[in-house]
C-alpha cells in the first residue's frame, strides 16, 4: 500500500513539487499551482499600457484578495449583481449601475436596453426579428471606431452625421439611441450639444469612455453631464478584473440592461456572464481606484518615464519626451527618438528583439507606427514606452534591456 501510494506519486512527475508544496500548507490556504509555467505560457512585462492583447492590467493585491475570498462561496447571482449595482451607483454618483463583461458588452447590454426599455417582449427579438423595434443610432461620422460591432449585435444600424444640422435632421421615429465615443479626435459636435439635441427628441445618449480613467472624476462626470449611459473597463486604468467592466446611467436603462443579461436564458446578453469572483474584483477594483491620490499616481508614472531615461542617457543621439495623451490612456508616455543612421536598429525591430528577449518585454503598440494610441503622437522613428502597468522595479528593467539593444546597434 505504502509503496503503491509511493509509485503514483512519483509517476506525477513534474506536478510532485507542486503537490508538495501544497501539501505543507495549511487547510484553505494552497499555495497554488503556478499553470502559466505548468503551460509554457511567457510571463510579459507591459511596457505598452491595457492593451486586451497582453491581458490589460494586472489587479492590485487588495483587489486580488477580494476575488479569492469571493471565490470561497457559493452566493445568488441575482443579488450579487443587484447590491454590486446599488453600490458602485452611490459610490460613482449615479443613479444606476451594472457590472457587464467589460465595455463592449456594456456597449452591447446598453443599446439592448435603449431598445427594449418597458417592452421585455422585445428582448427575444433581438437581434434578427427588430423591424418591430426602434434600431436606429445616430452617430458622428468621425466616432465610428472598432468597437461599432458590439452595437450592432443588437441589430441596431447607425445612421452618421457630420454637422450639427444634419443630427437635427436625423431623428426619425426609429431613433432610438444617440452614440458618442468619447477619446475621437474629430466630430463637430460637442459632449454637451449631442446631449442637448437627443433629449429634446427624448432619445437616450450613451457615452463610450472605455480606456478614459485617470482622471479618477470622469467616473461620475460625464453622467453628471446628462448621458443616460456611459462605460468604462474594468481592465484598463481602474485595474480590475479584464472581464468586468461598468455600464453606468438611468436607473430605468440599467434595469433593463439587466433584464437583457445573464442569468436569463433569452436574451442578447446570456453569453456574456460575469462571475461572482468578478463582479467582486471590479466592486473593489472601483474602491481601490477612487482612493488614489491621483496626483500622487500621476506624478509616480511620470518618474518612471524620468527613470528610464536618465537610464538611456548615453545612448547617441537619443532624444526623449514625456507625453500624456488627452483623452485615453491619460497618462505619462515615454516617446524615445534617435538617429538611425547612428543607432542602426528601426523601433520595429527593438521591439521585436524586446518581445523575444528574456525577459518578454512589450513596448507600446504605437512603436514605429504613424497610427497608435488615441492621441499619441508616433511615427516609424518613435520608441513608446507605456509605463502605467509595470510592476515596481520592472522599469529598470526595460531601461536596461532598451540601453542593450539600442548600444549593441550603434555603428
Ligand atoms: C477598450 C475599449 C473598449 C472595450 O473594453 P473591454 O473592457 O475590453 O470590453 C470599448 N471601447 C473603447 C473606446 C475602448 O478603448
Amino acid at each position: 500500500m505504502k509503496s503503491s501510494t509511493r509509485r503514483t506519486f512519483f509517476g506525477m512527475g513534474a506536478a510532485a513539487p507542486a503537490l508538495l508544496a501544497a501539501a505543507k500548507t495549511q487547510p484553505g490556504q494552497e499555495a497554488g499551482i503556478d499553470y502559466y509555467d505548468k503551460l509554457g505560457v511567457t510571463k510579459i512585462i507591459n511596457a505598452a499600457g491595457t492593451y486586451t492583447m497582453f491581458t490589460a492590467s494586472v489587479m492590485p493585491p487588495r483587489v486580488q484578495a477580494a476575488v479569492a475570498l469571493a471565490a470561497k462561496h457559493p452566493v445568488r447571482l441575482a443579488e450579487l449583481q443587484k447590491k454590486a449595482g446599488e453600490y458602485l451607483a452611490s459610490k460613482l454618483k449615479c443613479e444606476g449601475a451594472l457590472v457587464s463583461a467589460g465595455a463592449a458588452s456594456a456597449l452591447t447590454l446598453g443599446t439592448a436596453a435603449c431598445m427594449t426599455v418597458g417592452n421585455r417582449a422585445a428582448m427575444e427579438l433581438l437581434p434578427n426579428d427588430v423591424q418591430s423595434l426602434k434600431n436606429e443610432v445616430i452617430i458622428q461620422k468621425a466616432h465610428r471606431y472598432g468597437y461599432d460591432h458590439a452595437i450592432k449585435n443588437c441589430g441596431a444600424r447607425f445612421i452618421e452625421v457630420e454637422t450639427p444640422a444634419e443630427y437635427e435632421r436625423a431623428f426619425t421615429d426609429r431613433t432610438v439611441m444617440c452614440h458618442f465615443f468619447n477619446a475621437a479626435e474629430q466630430g463637430q459636435i460637442s459632449r454637451e450639444n449631442w446631449i442637448r439635441v437627443a433629449h429634446q427628441h427624448q432619445v437616450p445618449c450613451f457615452n463610450d469612455a472605455a480606456a478614459d480613467v485617470p482622471p479618477i472624476s470622469n467616473l461620475w462626470a460625464y453622467t453628471q453631464m446628462g448621458f443616460d449611459l456611459v462605460t468604462f473597463s474594468g481592465g484598463k486604468g481602474m485595474r480590475g478584473p479584464q472581464n468586468a467592466g461598468l455600464l453606468l446611467g438611468r436607473k430605468d436603462l440599467i434595469e433593463a440592461a439587466a433584464l437583457n443579461n445573464n442569468p436569463y436564458d433569452e436574451t442578447v446578453g446570456r453569453g456574456m456572464k460575469v462571475a461572482k469572483e468578478q463582479i467582486i474584483g471590479m466592486v473593489a477594483a472601483v474602491d481601490w481606484f477612487v482612493g488614489q491620490n491621483e496626483e500622487e499616481m500621476q506624478a509616480g508614472f511620470q518618474r518612471r518615464a524620468e527613470r528610464i531615461a536618465a537610464m538611456l542617457k548615453d545612448v547617441p543621439t537619443l532624444k526623449y519626451e514625456i507625453v500624456t495623451p488627452p483623452a485615453a490612456n491619460h497618462v505619462p508616455h515615454l516617446i524615445l527618438r534617435y538617429d538611425q543612421s547612428k543607432v542602426r536598429k528601426s523601433p520595429l525591430a527593438v521591439a521585436e528583439e524586446l518581445r523575444n528577449g528574456s525577459p518578454a518585454i512589450e513596448l507600446n503598440p504605437a512603436t514605429g507606427r504613424t497610427s497608435g494610441s488615441a492621441g499619441l503622437v508616433s511615427d516609424e522613428n518613435t520608441i513608446v514606452v507605456g509605463v502605467w502597468m509595470l510592476e515596481p522595479g520592472e522599469e529598470s528593467i526595460v531601461a536596461r534591456r532598451l540601453h542593450e539593444v539600442l548600444t549593441k546597434a550603434v555603428g
